[in-house]
């Protein structure tokens, strides 16, 4: 039996961008190949009060209201994914902030150029991840996949 990370639940967003370029699909691919489950999943556009609850730890930055503009300017993918280490997992395949700064092979180095259009939110820890899952999901809106998540662990 491998050593197990816990099992974890973190918050991505598929930014506007990531819509409006036909990028969902994509992320999508590299969460799930990596082996994180869907747990939950909606399409949605943010309310401005909505999206600065979302990114209340930067309020008052001199880039908060260009980032609440952003992201509540059209559709977005809220996705709940779920697996070993996920949170992390999950930031490593997204890449730095900054796409110049990210890993070639990570989500923003492969498809975005600049740090106000990357693509991709993933919370940064677990307060985080339960924080904002929760701005996006009701209980009833997660599926068990349990079993796909056995499944992975025994491979
Ligand atoms: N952001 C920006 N300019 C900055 C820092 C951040 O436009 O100087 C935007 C960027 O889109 C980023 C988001 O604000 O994804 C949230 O910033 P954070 O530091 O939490 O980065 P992340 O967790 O998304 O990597
Ligand atoms: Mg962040």
């Amino acid at each position: 039996m491998r050593a197990s990370m816990p099992i974890e639940r973190t918050l991505i967003l598929c930014k506007p961008d990531a819509v409006s370029r036909g990028l969902v699909g994509e992320i999508i691919t590299r969460i799930e190949r990596r082996g994180y489950v869907i747990a939950a999943m909606k399409l949605l556009q943010l309310a401005g009060d909505a999206a600065r609850d979302h990114y209340a730890e930067h309020r008052g930055k001199p880039f908060f209201d260009d980032l609440v503009n952003f992201i509540t300017s059209g559709p977005i993918v809220a996705v709940a994914a779920e697996g070993e280490g996920a949170i992390e997992g999950c930031r490593q395949l997204m890449g730095a902030t900054n796409p110049l700064a990210a890993a070639p092979g990570s989500i923003r180095a492969d498809f975005a150029q600049t740090i106000g259009r990357n693509l991709i939110h993933g919370s940064d820890g677990a307060t985080s991840a339960e924080r904002e899952l929760k701005l996006f999901f009701d209980d009833r809106d997660f599926v068990s996949r349990r079993h796909d998540l056995e499944r992975w662990m025994r491979e």
